[in-house]
């Protein structure tokens, strides 16, 4: 399998030669050349499999620079039941016939970026290995990514991780998961600023070539192949999980922000999971819903991007939604490259043609959009019905996917956090403090590693050079 960019860049490279990347040489998002299909018969024979079975299937489509055992054997350490709270990793929550949760959040910060960020992890461990390098990840984070990475690279060999967050604005249960990390590999900076600072010094430290190249940095943001890739397992795996031996469609509701996580719904349908749906469901930053419903990608300012009470949503644009429109307009790499680079810098967003958008029914996509009220309201009605408590983000899933129920056709939601990482909103919702996982309880009142910066680049690269080893 090789790779190749969504802007036109065809130079064939194999699944390590991206790994460890981010964007394409030309700006644009690596995909497989063509996603391998999978027929019916390969289908009913992965039923049954375990996870980390299932997952080897699929990945060995698209890796083929990794040997086999190895690639097995990196899976099975990562899809472990200690790791992920079950067995199954992903496991269905019920809530009435048709309707169910799929668990993504039983991972070390609760949050469902842990499946593709532990696997990432392994990934680049054995790929530094390999190649004798090493790798200094630099991010910046509001939050959910931040920490999964940390957790995902801690004690990892030849990785050390920068991760920049703004001082005293993240929540006090992130900061507490973040900054109790004390493993040497792992520096937290608490730059005076906020995010929008965080990120601009991670771009500057990033343009400044010499010093990249020089300091090995490099980053895990949700553009990199490999996340999306362990992303497209836990679709089967809730397939599997939804349907009997006679298999029919299941339709999937995907609470969305950058499109990472909707998007690996969509290499599955491609790969020929019987997908019938996929529910994409905004916030109050509806980019991706507008979209959807017509046609027009519109980048939003910071002034038009709402802070809300399902902060992992809040985006501006959908870093991801590149790969997707590649698909829509036929992957024509030209056509691409225009509408998300001039029309882009031009526009701030592209329409595109009503030939193009006629096509988006069968890519199985729909939309929908979900407020602060609809959360609340939806959080407690879950509870009062089901006594199943759901975070703002699943509930933003929830809100959306009973609106677009069909009769007979199993809907999957994918809870991609649980209520213990957002007890405010929990609390304005149902009147009590969502439970705490008992691994979590109390980590508060740990001893805190973190070292407070001024938002200047300059300080933040002589940090990294200093603690670098190199
Ligand atoms: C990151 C995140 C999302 C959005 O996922 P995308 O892949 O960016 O669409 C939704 N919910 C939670 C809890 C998240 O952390």
């Amino acid at each position: 399998m090789k790779y190749l960019s969504t802007r036109g860049d065809a130079t064939p490279r194999a699944f390590c030669e991206i790994l460890l990347e981010g964007l394409a040489p030309d700006g644009g998002l690596y995909l497989p050349e063509t996603y391998p299909r999978v027929d019916a018969a390969t289908l009913a024979s992965w039923r049954g499999l375990s996870y980390p079975q299932l997952a080897f299937e699929i990945l060995a489509l698209y890796i083929d620079d990794i040997p086999a055992a190895d690639l097995r054997a990196l899976l099975d350490r990562t899809y472990t039941a200690a790791t992920f709270g079950d067995a199954r990793i992903t496991p269905l929550k019920p809530l009435e016939p048709g309707l169910a949760l799929q668990a993504l959040s039983n991972g070390p910060t609760l949050a469902f970026k842990d499946v593709a960020m532990q696997l990432l992890g392994a990934l680049f461990e054995y790929q530094l290995g390999r190649l004798g390098q090493q790798l200094n990840i630099l991010g910046a984070t509001s939050g959910d990514t931040g920490s999964a990475a940390e957790y995902a690279m801690r004690g990892r060999r030849g990785i050390r991780v920068f991760m920049l967050s703004p001082h005293g604005r993240m929540s006090p249960f992130q900061q507490a998961q973040m900054f109790s990390l004390q493993d040497p590999n792992i520096h937290n900076l608490a730059i005076e600023g906020v995010f929008d600072d965080c990120q601009d010094i991670v771009k500057a430290v990033s343009a400044d070539l010499a010093f990249k190249q020089r300091f090995q940095i490099g980053t895990v943001n949700s553009i990199n192949w490999a996340r999306l890739l362990a992303q497209v397992v836990y679709y089967f795996a809730g397939y599997f999980q939804a349907t009997g031996r006679d298999g029919g469609e299941v339709d999937f509701a995907v609470p969305s922000g950058n499109f990472g996580n909707i998007c690996a719904g969509h290499v599955a349908r491609r790969m020929g999971l019987p997908i019938g749906r996929l529910v994409a469901a905004t916030n109050e930053n509806d980019v991706l819903d507008e979209f959807f419903r017509t046609g027009r990608y519109r980048v939003r300012g910071s002034a038009e991007t709402h802070a809300t009470s399902s902060p992992s949503m809040d985006i501006s644009k959908a870093s991801n939604f590149e790969r997707f429109v590649f698909d829509l307009v036929g992957r024509d790499a030209a056509r691409t490259a225009e509408l998300f680079g001039p029309a882009l810098s031009r526009d701030g967003g592209f329409t595109v043609s009503a030939d193009e958008f006629a096509r988006v029914p069968g890519f199985g996509f729909v939309s929908g959009r979900s407020t602060h009220a609809d959360r609340l309201a939806t959080i407690r009605d879950c509870w009062q019905r089901h006594q199943v408590l759901i975070d703002t983000h699943t509930a933003d899933g929830l809100k959306v996917a009973r609106a677009h129920r069909r009769a007979g056709v199993p809907m999957l939601v994918l809870e991609t956090a649980l209520p213990a990482k957002f007890a405010e909103a929990i609390r304005e919702a149902v009147g009590f403090e969502p439970p705490r996982p008992p691994a979590t309880e109390g980590i508060e009142r740990l001893p805190r590693r973190f070292e407070v910066l001024p938002a200047d680049a300059e300080r933040v690269k002589r940090y990294i050079a200093e603690h670098c080893g190199a």
